[in-house]
C-alpha cells in the first residue's frame, strides 16, 4: 500500500479522501490555491502546498504544479477527486510519466470513454441499447437539420466531450435548430476546446439510472448496485439515492451485467459509473461512462457497507477486488441530498461570502460530507457545492424522514443556501412516493403550488410562539423581585394566549405548562398539541421539539416579537402578539416597498464576461444586456424594463459584487 498521496482537489471530496486515507494508515498531501488558504481539507492534510492564484487554471488545473507537488513531497500516488483534473487523461498520462500513479482508470480509457460518441460505440458492441442519435461530424446547420429530421424531433445537441450538461440543448421543433446549433457550437467550444457535437433523441421525462462498477488490474469486475439521480436542476443532480424505486431485482441484475461487460470491453480499471437513462416505459439506454468517484457515491457505500476510497487506492496498488459479485449485499435505502451555496429565491444565482454560523446535523443514520465550517471563504472561483448530508435508512421512507429532519437543523450563516429548496423536494408527496424524472423540479416545485400538510405550518406556529412564551416568560420572571409581592390581586395566570401571524395566516395559540417543566400543552386555533422538551434545546439557533410523540428540528432567528422560522421546506416570518398587542397591532399601516426599475442592480458576485449595449442603445424588457461568470456558470441579465440604456458602469473583466448598479435607463 501506498505511504504517502497528493490529493489534486478541494472542498468536501478533498476531506472524505483524507479520511479514508487516515483510517488506512496512508499519509496526505493537500494542495490549495491562494482563495483556500482557510479551507477544512488542509487542516486534516499531513502536509499542504499551495499552488498559486485562485482561479483554477493557475492552481487545481495547473497539471505541472500539481505533479511537481507530488513528487517534492514524495508522495507516490496522486488521488484526482471529481472534476477538476479527474477526466484529464493527459494529466493522468503526465502521472505515470512522472513514475506516480494515478489513482483511476488508465489514461486511454479516460480519452476513449470521455468521448461520448466513441463510448457510445463501445456500448453498442457489449450489447446495451443506446438513445437513436445521429453521431458522424456534421460540418453546418444544414447537415444537423438534416439529421435532427432522421434521429427524430426533440432531439438533444450534445457536446461529444460534454460533462456536467454544458452545451446541451433541447430542439423540439426543426425551425429552433440553427439557432440552437449556434448556442450549443459557442459554448462548446468555449467550455471544451473540442467542437464536435451530435444529436441524440430527446427522451421526455425520463429517470437517471447509474450504476457503480469496480474492475482491478486482474480482469474481475464487479458493480455495486445503482443509483437514482432524477432529481435534477438544469442536468445538475440535487438528490440521490440507492436502491431506485424503477428497479426489480431482475432489471438490476440485468443492467449490473450490462454495465460490467461495458467496462470490460472498455479495458477498465479502478472506479467507474455507467450512466442509464430510462424512458417513462421502462426501457433502458446507455448515456455515458464516468471514469472517476462520483460525487454520490456515499449512497452506495451506506447500502453496501464498503469504502469505495479504500477499494480505489487498493485497486491502484495492483490488488486484486476483496469480493466477487455474489459477495456483494444490499441493506436498506440511503438518500443524499447536495447543499449549494445559491439563492434558490432569484434563480439560483450563487451566493459567496464568508460562513458566520454553521450548525451541522449529526445523528447514528445521518452521514455530512462537508467541505465547509464557521469561517470558511465561499469564493466565485470554484463550484457552488458546499456539503453532501447523507441518511440510510431500513426503508426509503425512514431514509427520507431522517434527511428531512437532518437539514431542518442544518443551519449554515453568510452565505444563502438551498437547504429549505432541498427540504421542499424531500418532502413533496411525489417524491415521497418515489415518483421521479429528471423534469420533477419543473413539474412538481417550480411551476406549480407545493401542496403544505396543514400540520406542518401549525407546527411552525407552535414552535415560534413557545419560543416567544419561553422568552417572556424569562423576562417576567426576572423582573419579579422587583415587584411588590403583598397585595397582588390577581391570581397566577396558567393559560396564556398569544396571536401569531405569518403571511395572511392567523392563529390563536394558547399554552399551558404540563406536569413537569418540560410538558407542554398547546392549542392553535383549538386544535391541540402536547408537546415534550427534554432540556429546552435551543441552542445555535435550532430548536428540537418533540410533537405528539415525534421529534421534529425547526431553525429560528428572532428579533423582539418577529420570528423566522425554517422547517420541511418552509421558512416563514411569523409576529407573535399578546391578544392586547394584536388589537392595536391590527390597525397599523403595512410599509411600502420602493422599487426603482429605471436602474440595473448586479444579480450576484462575479466576472464581467460581455457588455452587449452601449449608452443611447434601445434596449427591451427581458433582453440579454450583460454576461456575468460566477462559480464556473455563465448567466446572462436581462433588462428590467423598456428604454434607452443611460449609462453603463462596468465592462468586461469587472469584479462586480451583489447590488452594485450596472446601468441606468431612460426610460
Ligand atoms: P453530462 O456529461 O454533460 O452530465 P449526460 O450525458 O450525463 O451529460 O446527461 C446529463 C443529463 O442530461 C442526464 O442525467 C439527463 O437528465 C439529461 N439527458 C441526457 N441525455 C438525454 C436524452 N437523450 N434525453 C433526455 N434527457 C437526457
Amino acid at each position: 500500500m501506498f505511504d504517502k498521496i497528493l490529493i489534486a482537489n478541494r472542498g468536501e471530496i478533498a476531506v472524505r479522501i483524507i479520511r479514508t486515507c487516515k483510517e488506512m494508515g496512508i499519509r496526505t498531501v493537500a494542495v490549495y490555491s491562494e482563495a483556500d488558504f482557510r479551507n477544512l481539507h488542509l487542516r486534516e492534510a499531513d502536509e499542504v502546498i499551495p499552488l498559486g492564484g485562485a482561479r483554477p487554471q493557475e492552481s487545481y488545473l495547473a497539471k505541472e504544479k500539481i505533479i511537481d507537488a507530488a513528487l517534492q513531497s514524495g508522495a507516490q500516488a496522486i488521488h484526482p477527486g471529481y472534476g477538476f483534473l479527474s477526466e484529464n487523461s493527459r494529466f493522468a498520462e503526465m502521472t505515470e510519466q512522472a513514475g506516480l500513479t494515478f489513482i483511476g482508470p488508465p489514461s486511454e480509457v479516460i480519452a476513449i470513454l470521455g468521448d461520448k460518441i466513441a463510448a457510445k460505440a463501445i456500448a453498442k458492441t457489449a450489447g446495451i441499447p443506446t438513445v437513436p442519435s445521429h453521431t458522424e461530424v456534421m460540418a453546418s446547420h444544414e447537415e444537423a437539420s438534416a439529421a435532427a429530421e432522421s434521429v427524430g424531433f426533440p432531439v438533444l445537441l450534445k457536446p461529444a466531450a460534454g460533462g456536467g450538461g454544458k452545451g446541451m440543448r433541447i430542439v423540439y421543433h426543426q425551425d429552433e435548430l440553427a439557432a440552437a446549433w449556434s448556442v450549443c457550437q459557442d459554448e462548446t467550444r468555449k467550455a471544451f476546446g473540442d467542437d464536435r457535437i451530435f444529436i441524440e433523441r430527446y427522451i421526455p421525462k425520463p429517470r437517471h439510472i447509474e450504476f457503480q462498477i469496480f474492475a482491478d488490474r486482474h480482469g474481475n469486475v464487479i458493480h455495486l448496485g445503482e443509483r437514482e439521480c432524477s432529481v435534477q436542476r438544469r442536468y445538475q443532480k440535487i438528490v440521490e439515492e440507492s436502491p431506485s424505486t424503477a428497479l426489480n431485482e431482475l432489471l438490476r441484475r440485468k443492467m449490473g451485467k450490462l454495465a460490467c461487460e461495458l467496462a470490460r470491453k472498455a479495458g477498465y480499471v479502478n472506479a467507474g459509473t455507467v450512466e442509464f437513462i430510462m424512458d417513462p416505459d421502462g426501457n433502458t439506454f446507455f448515456l455515458e461512462m464516468n471514469t472517476r468517484l462520483q460525487v454520490e457515491h456515499p449512497v452506495t457505500e451506506m447500502v453496501t457497507g464498503l469504502d469505495l476510497v479504500e477499494l480505489q487506492l487498493r485497486i491502484a496498488c495492483g490488488e486484486p477486488l476483496p469480493m466477487k459479485q455474489e459477495e456483494v449485499s444490499f441493506s436498506g435505502c440511503a438518500i443524499e441530498a447536495r447543499i449549494c451555496a445559491e439563492d434558490p429565491s432569484k434563480g439560483f444565482v450563487p451566493s459567496v461570502g464568508l460562513i458566520t454560523r454553521y450548525g451541522a446535523p449529526r445523528g447514528k443514520n445521518i452521514r455530512l460530507d462537508t467541505g465547509v465550517c464557521a469561517g470558511s471563504n465561499i469564493s466565485v472561483y470554484y463550484d457552488s457545492m458546499l456539503a453532501k448530508v447523507i441518511s440510510r435508512g431500513e426503508n426509503r421512507e425512514q431514509a427520507r424522514k431522517q434527511l428531512v429532519e437532518a437539514l431542518n437543523r442544518y443551519d449554515i450563516e453568510g452565505v444563502l443556501t438551498n437547504i429549505d429548496f432541498v427540504n421542499q423536494i424531500l418532502v413533496h408527496p411525489v417524491f415521497a412516493k418515489g415518483d421521479l424524472s429528471t423534469d420533477f423540479i419543473a413539474d412538481h416545485i417550480e411551476n406549480s403550488a407545493i401542496p403544505q400538510p396543514e400540520e406542518y405550518l401549525e407546527f411552525t406556529a407552535v414552535a415560534t410562539a413557545l419560543v416567544h412564551h419561553i422568552r417572556e416568560t424569562l423576562v417576567r420572571d426576572s423582573l419579579k423581585p422587583m415587584r411588590a409581592q403583598i397585595g397582588s390581586s390577581s391570581p397566577p395566570e396558567t393559560v396564556y394566549e398569544y396571536v401569531a401571524k405569518s403571511d395572511g395566516d392567523i392563529f390563536t395559540v394558547q399554552i399551558e405548562k404540563g406536569e413537569s417543566d418540560f410538558d407542554w400543552l398547546i392549542w392553535v386555533n383549538d386544535k391541540q398539541y402536547r408537546l415534550e422538551t427534554p432540556r429546552f434545546e435551543f441552542y445555535r439557533r435550532r430548536l428540537k421539539l418533540k410533537i405528539n410523540d415525534s421529534t421534529h428540528y425547526f431553525r429560528i432567528k428572532y428579533q423582539g416579537n418577529f420570528i423566522w422560522i425554517a422547517f420541511s421546506g418552509m421558512t416563514r416570518l411569523f409576529e407573535i402578539y399578546s391578544p392586547r398587542e394584536w388589537k392595536l397591532a391590527r390597525y397599523m399601516p403595512s410599509p411600502v416597498k420602493k422599487v426603482l426599475d429605471n436602474v440595473l442592480e448586479c444579480p450576484m458576485p462575479g466576472l464581467i464576461v460581455e457588455v452587449k449595449v452601449r449608452k443611447g442603445d434601445r434596449i427591451y424588457r427581458g433582453q440579454e444586456l450583460l454576461v456575468i461568470e460566477s462559480m464556473k456558470m455563465e448567466s446572462g441579465v436581462a433588462s428590467p424594463c423598456d428604454g434607452y440604456v443611460d449609462s453603463v458602469s462596468v465592462q468586461s473583466g469587472d469584479a462586480v459584487e451583489t447590488g452594485k448598479v450596472l446601468m441606468t435607463f431612460a426610460l
